[in-house]
């Protein structure tokens, strides 16, 4: 499916600071249902606090965030979880004493999503949890841990999923197969912001991306032309991680 073109998301120079550090610098960039917008920035650069103001972790500071036409800047997150945003995290925090499903089951009750017990298995078969879905998740290793903090967003029906370094970690079979069902998702119309520092998966995965660096957008546009770019060689060649 080719993506719509009208966004469901709008972020408009925005701004978060920490004390007087200024982690967004005016950040301003858009994702339309059906695509998967690629962030990607060397480590500091703003990518987690980004998606911590979209999905109502922090309030931002200023500038605008409007998803589906309504202003959601400062709305906490367990409402934006209502009305379809919802995350993983770059490191998944788990109810580590609760089952693998009872983690699940308690998104779906927490997201007010229809989804039914017969779905929430299918969930968990779907990210290659179902055998161990009585386990604590304590017991789970990163790659799963992983897998039920995206099953316990997907829980929840979110029209925009952000997904945090999601496949860092994951073995070069497993990239392959989660980027097959992040582009399934997208393709039945999510709008889908990834945020990782492995280029090949952004390359296969992303429609477009922006590069940030010091909490602002130096490109937008198709992966392939922003190594183009000298700003972002410079950025990259001069942090840790070589395009
Ligand atoms: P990235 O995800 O691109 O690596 P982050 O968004 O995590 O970058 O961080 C951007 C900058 O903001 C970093 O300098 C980081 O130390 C700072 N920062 C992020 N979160 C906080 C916080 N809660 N308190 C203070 N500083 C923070
Ligand atoms: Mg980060």
């Amino acid at each position: 499916m080719s993506p719509e073109t009208k966004p469901i998301l709008n972020v408009g120079r925005l701004v978060k600071r920490f004390g007087g550090f200024t982690a967004l610098d005016g950040l301003t960039f858009h994702v339309v249902p059906g695509e998967i917008l690629g962030l990607v920035g060397p480590n500091g650069s703003g990518k987690t606090t980004a998606i911590n103001v979209v999905s109502g972790l922090y309030a931002p500071d200023g500038g605008d965030v409007t998803f589906d036409g309504a202003a959601i800047g400062g709305v906490a997150s367990h409402k934006l979880v209502h009305r379809g945003i919802n995350r993983t995290f770059q490191v998944p925090k788990p109810f580590m004493s609760l089952s693998v499903r009872e983690n699940v089951e308690v998104a779906a009750a927490y997201g007010n999503a229809t989804a039914s017990p017969a779905s929430i298995d299918a969930l968990l078969e779907e990210y290659r949890l179902i055998e161990i879905a009585g386990r604590p998740a304590a017991d789970l290793n990163s790659a799963q841990q992983k897998m039920l903090d995206l099953t316990r967003a997907l829980a929840t029906a979110p029209r925009l999923l952000l997904l945090d370094e999601l496949a860092a970690g994951l073995n070069p079979a497993e990239l392959d197969w989660i980027a097959e069902r992040i582009k399934a998702l997208a393709a039945k119309g999510m709008a889908i912001i990834v945020v990782e520092h492995l280029m090949g998966f952004i390359e296969h995965i992303t429609d477009r991306v922006i590069v940030m660096n010091a909490g602002r957008e130096i490109f937008e546009g198709k992966l392939a032309e922003a190594v183009k770019q000298p700003q972002v060689i410079e950025v990259f060649l001069g942090g840790e991680h070589a395009v």
